[in-house]
């Protein structure tokens, strides 16, 4: 990555789910332009040759770029789904029977596949059925075996592989399903940095995917289970980063119970350190429209003044008419919202406690000399990430510019709040460690001559987790000469 961009204007990142609307190179190089740091391949929808052929199209447009740019492959994992229809999909109208059962014949306005058996053991009359979100309302009438027998109390239009919540009984889940297992291998083959891990309940969940990962790709644990946010501390503590997954969370709780979740979400992961995505319904009305609706621009606003690190798009990139627009608008409310002054003090609202370790204590001091200098940019080397992610966790008045000899570093940064990384030959000393600071500043823009920087480094310089040194150093504007 040689070609040099203009950092963002902000410090959220915006995560985009791509589909059949944003599939193309050039489709989703209009989408970074546009704002996007970071895409999800959702693993639900679509076929793995399909996710191949996005995967390749979105490591060119990431060329074109010039940016680091983050793949998430967000994992199904145990989500329960209705099957496909004759038409894509059928209107269901309040009060008339609709049936479910195990057949894989494409549906239509009676019936549709649930190929899940497990269900039809565990429903009884009575229970109800959520479908898409909730958006829909099914009740079981009658229970033959392998057959539900159901009234639509809230109409709609259910369409194919459309997700179903079963809030009233408890169906044994587990972590990783085959597929899941399948589109694990598939999607860390293809080089993806970051694994969404979907339904997670408990630690040991994010452990066993942890297991098969390897290393070779960080874990993002989606909460959307009731169960995971009792475990939330252990949960945080055994992922890299997580997700308000608010899609399935308000429909697994009751929906005005899902902003306070948020919220605590929100200060739990950034307590500990992990970024934090908010996810779902954010500009839901862009699907169709090319305007949001002011609660959709209010919600937005609101994730950001929470301090998340970034806020997605789904269906509004995936499969929505306005991708673009979407983005930009995303982009537009993390600017203004930024930019009240207001923003500083309410993100900083989450208290961290003592930094009892030498490196946190470090960040903290460098978040706070940048303040009080008004430095251009924080300034750290790093080989896995850690040394940007406290700087991060500190929400910085600052820039935090990441320097790294590793590619896949530099792409994970993407959905870490205020990050810019650039990638930049290994570092053997402190004093080359200060000179390539210096240059790469300039260079990326977020400095100019007679700015001040604040260097965070580890001194001796080769052993790793000795973080020890905030340095401050002022530019003169020479240094990019005989480069
Ligand atoms: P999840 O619970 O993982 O969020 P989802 O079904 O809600 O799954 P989203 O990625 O949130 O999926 O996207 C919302 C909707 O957009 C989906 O229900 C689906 O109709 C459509 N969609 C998303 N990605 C694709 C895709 N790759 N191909 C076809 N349709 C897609
Ligand atoms: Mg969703
Ligand atoms: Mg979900």
């Amino acid at each position: 990555m040689s070609k040099h961009v203009e950092p963002r204007r902000r410090r959220v990142k915006v995560l985009a789910t791509i589909g059949p609307a944003s599939g193309t190179r050039e489709r989703m190089l209009a989408l970074i332009d546009a704002g996007a740091d970071a895409f999800r391949v959702n693993m639900s929808h679509g076929t793995q040759a399909e996710h191949a052929a996005r995967i390749r199209e979105l490591r060119l447009a990431e060329a074109d770029s010039g940016r680091s740019i983050a793949i998430l492959a967000d994992l199904q994992g145990p989500k329960l789904r209705v099957g496909r229809f004759a038409d894509g999909g059928c209107l269901l109208e309040a009060g008339q029977d609709f049936q479910l059962d195990m057949d894989p014949t494409p549906g239509d306005a009676r019936r549709v596949q649930l190929p899940h058996r497990e269900l039809f053991e565990a429903l009884a009359p009575g229970a109800r059925l959520l479908v898409d979100d909730g958006r829909i309302v099914l009740r079981v009438r009658t229970v033959a075996s392998r057959l539900l027998h159901c009234t639509v109390e809230v109409p709609g239009r259910i369409s194919d592989m459309k997700g179903v919540n079963v809030p009233d009984v408890v169906v044994p889940l587990p972590a990783l399903t085959a597929k899941d297992r399948s589109d694990l291998a598939f999607a860390l083959d293809q080089g993806v940095d970051w694994i969404g891990l979907s339904f997670v309940q408990r630690p040991e969940d994010v452990a066993e995917a942890r297991a098969l990962i390897r290393g070779r790709a960080a874990l993002m644990a989606k909460i959307e289970k009731p169960a995971a946010l009792e475990r939330l501390q252990e949960i945080l503590e055994s992922a890299d980063a997580v997700m308000v997954a608010r899609g399935d969370l308000g429909v697994e709780l009751p929906p005005e119970q899902v902003p306070a979740a948020q919220k605590r979400i929100v200060a739990a992961a950034r307590e500990a350190g992990r970024p934090v995505v908010v996810a779902t319904q954010m500009l839901e009305s862009m699907i169709e429209a090319p305007t949001p609706t002011r609660a959709e621009v209010s919600d937005v606003a609101t994730a950001i003044y929470d301090g998340a690190d970034a806020v997605m798009l789904s269906a509004e990139s995936a499969v929505g008419r306005h991708p673009m627009a979407a983005v930009a608008m995303m982009d537009a409310i993390a600017r203004e919202v930024e930019s009240d002054p207001s923003y500083y003090s309410r993100v900083h609202f989450t208290e961290l406690g003592n930094r009892v370790s030498t490196a946190s204590a470090i960040s903290l001091a460098a978040a706070q000399i940048s303040r009080s200098i008004g430095a251009a940019a924080i300034v750290c080397v790093t080989i896995g990430g850690t040394t940007a992610l406290r700087a991060a966790r500190e929400r910085a008045a600052v820039p935090i510019l990441c320097l790294t000899p590793r590619p896949s570093t530099a792409r994970r940064m993407a959905l870490v709040w205020g990050v810019h990384a650039m990638g930049t030959r290994d570092v053997r000393d402190f004093e080359e460690m200060v000179a390539k600071s210096r240059r790469m500043a300039l260079r990326s823009r977020l400095a100019k001559g007679g700015d001040a920087l604040v260097l965070i480094a580890g001194v001796p310089f080769s052993t790793p987790g000795t973080t020890n040194v905030v340095h401050v150093v002022r530019l003169t504007g020479d240094e990019l000469k005989g480069f």
